[in-house]
């Protein structure tokens, strides 16, 4: 999908109104329409538009054969209209998200950077949605796409594209049936309802249901779930249990792990 910015310049007359605003001002100015509706007026100087409508509902184009135009955008009781007065000029641009540069598209060469919760490649538009905690890795996956870092009870690298590598297969075949039920002793399965989490197999006879931690496990529980956060080993910062209704005392001093 290409999308497009147009700008037009000239000489104009804009006009704003809103619910109880009405604002009338003329100069020469720079108009750019993005493809989101949003319409930006800017004059000679600061980084602030002198009129604008973020996202509007509808933007309509008026244009005469002598090269005027007349622009108006209207969203929920604003309206905004900038009418040319003489000549004018205007031009059309592609446009992507712009963000960090994390590769490059094995498909088409083109640059990908990550942006709004996304890897893009600029070229070829190809775009690869990311869990909203997902870190860039520093590896690049056979595919020739980078890897994205994902928490989930462990840190997993896997391919940006979900087709290559999938996050949850990686995370089932670390932690499904790795920890027993605290209720009744069954297997927790890793099952995935929107979000990815652990529930007892003996569902729905069992209504256990733990969310998979956003951080790594650092031990076990007397209860059999896991422990999770510390900060690593050199952090004082106290683990707690995956339950965080679990019962296990946990604010005597802890003895050093032993193996059970
Ligand atoms: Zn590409
Ligand atoms: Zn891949
Ligand atoms: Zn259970
Ligand atoms: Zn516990």
């Amino acid at each position: 999908m290409t999308q497009t910015v147009r700008v037009y310049a000239g000489e104009c007359t804009v006009t704003y109104h809103g619910s109880d605003e009405l604002r009338i001002q003329r100069g020469r100015v720079v108009v750019v329409h993005k493809p989101d509706g949003t319409v930006l007026v800017h004059d000679a100087e600061g980084y602030q538009p002198v009129a604008w409508l973020t996202r509007s509902s509808a933007v309509h184009l008026e244009q005469t054969e002598d090269g005027e135009f007349a622009l108006i955008a209207v969203d929920d009781g604003e309206r905004l209209r900038v009418e040319s007065e003489g000549d004018s000029a205007r031009a059309s641009h592609d446009v992507t998200p712009a963000g960090t540069a994390v590769g490059t598209c094995p498909d088409c060469d083109g640059t990908l950077v990550r942006a709004r919760g996304a890897v893009t490649c600029l070229d070829c538009r190809a775009e690869y949605p990311l869990p909203r905690d997902a870190g860039m890795a520093d590896s690049t996956c056979d595919c020739g796409l980078p890897r994205m870092s994902v928490v989930r009870g462990a840190r997993f690298e896997i391919c940006v594209d979900r087709e290559c590598e999938d996050l949850d297969a990686a995370v089932r075949e670390r932690f499904d049936r790795e920890w027993a039920c605290p209720d009744c002793g069954a297997d927790l399965r890793v099952v995935r309802e929107r979000t990815l989490f652990l529930r007892c197999e003996d569902h729905p006879d069992c209504d256990e249901t733990f969310a998979l931690p956003r951080e790594t496990v650092s031990g076990a529980c007397e209860c059999g779930l896991p422990e999770v956060g510390g900060g690593g080993s050199a952090s004082d910062e106290a683990t707690r249990c995956l339950d965080s209704n679990c019962d296990e005392d946990r604010s005597s001093p802890r003895t050093p792990e032993t193996d059970r």
